[in-house]
C-alpha cells in the first residue's frame, strides 16, 4: 500500500527526521491559511498523487507569495498530472501540500528497500538526487551505493559512515546522517515498510540534511498490524478493479496488455501470461480465483475482466484440481448472461469435473473457442484478438 507524501512526511517526524514543515490542503482556501501560517518568504506548493517525477510534470512549484500559492493551487487542485510513473492517462490531483521553501545547496539520494538476495535492508544511496534513479543506476552505476544492514545487529556506526563518505558529507553532516538514518531505519522497521524512498535528500545552504520528498511503500501482509496506517488508505489513488477484486479476495493486479486473464493457481497465471506474450500479445491482468473459488467468485472475477475496456479477448485456463471445472463453467456463464460477452473467449480445462464443465459451456450457446491445452488456448486467444481488431 502507498501513501502520500505528506503522509510520510508526518510518519518520518514521529521518528525524528528532519523534513520541511508544511501541511495538506484540499481546496484552495486550505492552501492559502496553510501557506499563512508558515513564515514565507518561500512556499512550495506540491500535488499529492502516488507517483513521482511530479515536478518535471508541473506538480511542484516554488512560489514567493501567498497569492502564487493561491495561484497554483487553483492549477494544481483538479488537473490531471502526467509523469513518467502515472502512465499516459495521468492522475487526478485531489490533494496539494503546502510547504516551507528550502533553500538547497545540493540534492541527494536514499533509499530503504528489502534486498530479498540477501534477506536483508539495504540502504541505497547516491550523490545523483533529485533525478529518476532509474537512468542513474543504468548510466552511472558507480555512482550507487548500497550499505546492508544485518537484522541481526540492526544499523551500526559503519553502515552510516560508508553512507556518509558515498554522499560526500562533511563531519557535521556526518552526525546528522548517522541520527537520520537510524530514524529511518526504525520508521522503516517498525511499519513494516516494504519502500522508503527520500529524493531528494537535500544539503540545505546552511549545511544541514532534510528530506524533502518521501516515497513510501507498505509491506500490504503487515497492515493488519498497523490499524493507524490503513487509515492513511486513499483509494481513489487505487485500481477501481482492483478494489473490487479485493472485495471477493480475489489476487488481482491489472497490467497494460490486452488479453483478460482468468486462472486458477498464481504459478499457472504466470505461465499463462508469459505464454500471452510469447504469442506476442500482452496480459491485461494477472488473476488467480484460487483454490476453492465458488460461483460467484469466479462470476465476479470475470465480470472484472470484462468491464476493462481495454480487454480485446479473454482466455480461461484452468487446471481443476480444488477447483471443478463446473463449478468455472457456471461462473463463467452467469456473468456472461449479467453483462454479456462482446470479445472473444478461449477456454481451456482439464482436471477435476472436465467432461461436467465442458458439456455445461457446450449448452450454453455461449460463443466460446475451446482449446486442448495451454500452449493451443494461447496461440487461439492472440490470433481471435488480430482477426477481431
Ligand atoms: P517529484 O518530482 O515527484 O519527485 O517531487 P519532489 O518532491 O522530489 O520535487 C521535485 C523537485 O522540486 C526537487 O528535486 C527539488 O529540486 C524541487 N523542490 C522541491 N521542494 C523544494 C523546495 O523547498 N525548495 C526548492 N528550491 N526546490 C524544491
Ligand atoms: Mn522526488
Amino acid at each position: 500500500m502507498n501513501i502520500h507524501e505528506y503522509q510520510a512526511k508526518e510518519i518520518l517526524r514521529q521518528f525524528g527526521v528532519p523534513t520541511g514543515k508544511g501541511a495538506p490542503a484540499f481546496t484552495v482556501d486550505e492552501a492559502v491559511k496553510a501557506a499563512q501560517s508558515q513564515p514565507g518568504p518561500v512556499w512550495v506548493v506540491k500535488a499529492q498523487i502516488h507517483a513521482g517525477g511530479r515536478g518535471k510534470g508541473g506538480g511542484v512549484k516554488v512560489v514567493k507569495s501567498i497569492d502564487d500559492v493561491k495561484k497554483e493551487a487553483e492549477r494544481m487542485l483538479g488537473m490531471t498530472l502526467v509523469t513518467h510513473q502515472t502512465g499516459p492517462q495521468g492522475k487526478l490531483v485531489q490533494r496539494l501540500y503546502i510547504e516551507e521553501g528550502t533553500a538547497i545547496a545540493k540534492e541527494l539520494y536514499l533509499s530503504i528497500l528489502v534486498d530479498r538476495a540477501t534477506s536483508q535492508v539495504a540502504f541505497i544511496v547516491s550523490t545523483e538526487g533529485g533525478m529518476n534513479i532509474e537512468e542513474v543506476a543504468h548510466d552511472t552505476p558507480e555512482k550507487i551505493t548500497t550499505v546492508h544492514v544485518d537484522p541481526a545487529t540492526g544499523l551500526m556506526p559503519h553502515h552510516t559512515r560508508r553512507m556518509a563518505k558515498a554522499l560526500k558529507l562533511d563531519a557535521n553532516q556526518g552526525k546528522q546522517m548517522a541520527k537520520m538514518a537510524a530514524g529511518l531505519y526504525r520508521a522503516f522497521v517498525e511499519k513494516d515498510m516494504s519502500l522508503l524512498e527520500i529524493n531528494p535528500l537535500v544539503i540545505t545552504s546552511d549545511g544541514n540534511l532534510v528530506c524533502l520528498d518521501a516515497k513510501v511503500n507498505f509491506d500490504s501482509n503487515a497492515l493488519y498490524r498497523h490499524p493507524e496506517i490503513m487509515e492513511l488508505r486513499d483509494l481513489t489513488e487505487e485500481d477501481p478493479k482492483e478494489i473490487e477484486a479485493s472485495k471477493y479476495d480475489l489476487s488481482y493486479v491489472a497490467l497494460d496488455g490486452s488479453i483478460g486473464c482468468m486462472v486458477n493457481g498464481a504459478g499457472l497465471a504466470m505461465a499463462t501470461m508469459d505464454i500471452i506474450k510469447l504469442y506476442g500479445s500482452e496480459p491485461a491482468n494477472f488473476l488467480d480465483v484460487g483454490g476453492g473459488a465458488s460461483k460467484e467468485k469466479v462470476a465476479a472475477a470475470f465480470k472484472i475482466i470484462t468491464a476493462d475496456p481495454r480487454v480485446k479477448g479473454i482466455l480461461v485456463n484452468i487446471f481443476g484440481g480444488i477447483m471443478k471445472c463446473d463449478v468455472i463453467a457456471e461462473g463463467v456463464i452467469a456473468a456472461v448472461k449479467e453483462v454479456g460477452l462482446k470479445v472473444p473467449l478461449v477456454v481451456r480445462l482439464e482436471g477435476t469435473n472436465v467432461d461436467l464443465g465442458k458439456d455445461i459451456i457446450n449448452r450454453s450457446g455461449l460463443n466460446v473457442i475451446p482449446a486442448d491445452d495451454l500452449n493451443d488456448a494461447a496461440k487461439k486467444i492472440v490470433k481471435a484478438v488480430k482477426e477481431a481488431a
